[in-house]
């Protein structure tokens, strides 16, 4: 297995559908080559946290106008966290990793991820984020978007209802009492949501890679990532 450091910072874009295994797979990548790991996922859920405790959602509506007007004050930041290896998302100065998870958040993220001003905040984030390179960023539109000069862009893919049992275990494990087949409903509404909003759209770039890891290991994800794309040549 490859141990090795990368001699070029690059920027590393992975884009691709909800739930199969991105962040944590990206996390790896990130240990790895000693690179920064960004979830742009969980900025989009710390929005949509926000907006369902400062009263942007009612009964499951988003108030655009509120949730603009909101927008300027919602200090989001990423904190190291040994333990996990992995940056935890802050809201305020508060620790919100526990809250943005839930299926709640899940069911209204898509709405809100869909306007235009969140986005223009959230993509101005990450591109200040990877300004240095030496990043693995995750999310939906990384490779087409935010970074589309990355120089290795990964497009993920896995069966639905095997990102379902993935994302059920996962769930079951925190003591999440949710069922299967609302996760699994979940997954479909939110990737048919990403893929047909107006603004940066999920798609596959252009000069993407493609990876389905419906039947693989981690491990013999990272064998295939330094085999089969560019990163074999970027590292000694
Ligand atoms: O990656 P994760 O599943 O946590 O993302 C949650 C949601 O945030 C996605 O379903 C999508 O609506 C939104 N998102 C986005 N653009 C990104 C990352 C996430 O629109 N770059």
């Amino acid at each position: 297995m490859n141990s090795s450091k990368s001699r070029k910072k690059i920027v590393i874009a992975i884009d691709g559908f909800s739930s199969c295994g991105k962040s944590t797979f990206a996390k790896m990548i990130a240990a790895r080559l000693g690179y920064i790991f960004i979830d742009t996922g969980a900025m989009y859920r710390a929005v949509t946290l926000y907006a369902l405790e400062n009263g942007a959602i009612q009964n499951g509506m988003v108030n655009e106008q509120k949730l603009k007007e909101l927008l300027d004050r919602i200090a989001i930041q990423f904190r190291f966290n040994p333990q996990r290896g992995a940056s935890d998302i802050y809201v305020d100065g508060e620790w919100v990793e526990g809250k943005i998870r839930t299926i709640e958040v899940s069911n209204l993220v898509s709405a809100v991820s869909q306007i235009p001003e969140v986005r223009t905040k959230l993509v101005a984030m990450q591109q200040e984020m990877g300004r240095d390179k030496g990043v693995v960023m995750d999310g939906r539109d990384i490779g087409t978007v935010v970074f589309p000069d990355a120089e290795l862009k990964l497009f993920m893919t896995a069966d639905p209802h095997i990102r379902a049992l993935r994302r059920y275990e996962e769930l079951r494990e925190k003591g999440d009492n949710v069922s299967l087949a609302e996760i699994e409903q979940n997954i479909i509404d939110r990737d048919r949501a990403d893929q047909s909003r107006a603004i940066s759209p999920l798609r596959q770039a252009e000069d993407a890679v493609v990876l389905d890891n419906s039947y693989m290991t981690l491990e013999e994800q990272m064998d295939w990532l330094f085999r089969e794309t560019v990163l074999g040549q970027l590292v000694d």
